[in-house]
């Protein structure tokens, strides 16, 4: 029996990786799941807490409780989440309470899984690795269109540096840190629109199913 197809789509933030995850789940027909909301959600529940994100024991606690519907939550976006998130997601004790249930995920059925450390950590074997990047003044931009659509009205300067910050403690943290698999595709997707990028990712796709075939 062929296990069921996983791939992996890691990068930095606001890189077009999600957008692309869940295109891509949709076509392929698998079910999709965007990593990055579980530790914004075990980081709002640190915050509900009263506690300080960076409390190793409270924030492994807060994994450990994690349910369904914390998933669902309106407020899991916009800077106190996006922090939160980086801040729990440095702690190895929230990063091992949250990979069973990201192994058990792709594994029922096969899955696009997005995040830092899919291709690396989660799924080491995936077929298919995309690590997704664009220009940090690309990334910047996107982020800020989106927050101002959502009514958010952050500076330029200041979602640049937000981001720039957040990818720079993601990388630098010891368990599991962003950086590309090394058998991972390299996607920029600077100069490219979502029509174009998912396209271009398809054809990825393809390619790699196709050599990676027995
Ligand atoms: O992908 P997103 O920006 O929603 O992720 C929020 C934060 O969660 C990231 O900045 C990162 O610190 C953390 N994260 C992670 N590993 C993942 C997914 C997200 O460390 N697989």
């Amino acid at each position: 029996m062929t296990a069921p197809l996983v791939i992996a789509v890691d990068g930095p933030a606001a890189a077009g990786k999600g957008t692309l995850a869940r295109r891509l789940a949709a076509a392929l027909g698998l079910p999709y799941l965007d990593t990055g909301l579980l530790y914004r959600a075990v980081g709002r529940r640190v915050l509900d807490a009263g506690a300080n994100p960076r409390d190793p024991a409270a924030a492994e606690a807060a994994a450990r409780a994690l349910r369904p519907e914390d998933l669902e939550r309106s407020d899991l976006r916009g800077p106190p989440a996006d922090a939160a998130a980086s801040a729990v997601a440095a702690i190895p004790g929230v990063r091992a309470a949250l990979l069973d249930f990201q192994r058990d995920f792709g594994r029922r059925h096969g899955a696009v899984l997005d995040g830092r450390d899919i291709g690396t950590v989660v799924f080491p074997d995936a077929p298919v690795k995309l690590f997704v990047t664009a220009s940090p003044a690309a990334r910047a931009e996107r982020r800020w269109k989106e927050m101002r659509g959502k009514g958010l009205d952050a500076g330029l300067g200041q979602v640049a540096a937000d981001l720039a910050a957040r990818d720079a403690q993601d990388a630098a943290r010891a368990t599991a840190p962003l950086k590309p698999a090394g058998d991972a595709v390299l996607f920029d997707t600077t100069a490219l629109d979502i029509e174009a990028a998912f396209a271009a990712a398809m054809d990825l796709v393809r390619g790699r199913l196709e050599t990676s075939a027995p």
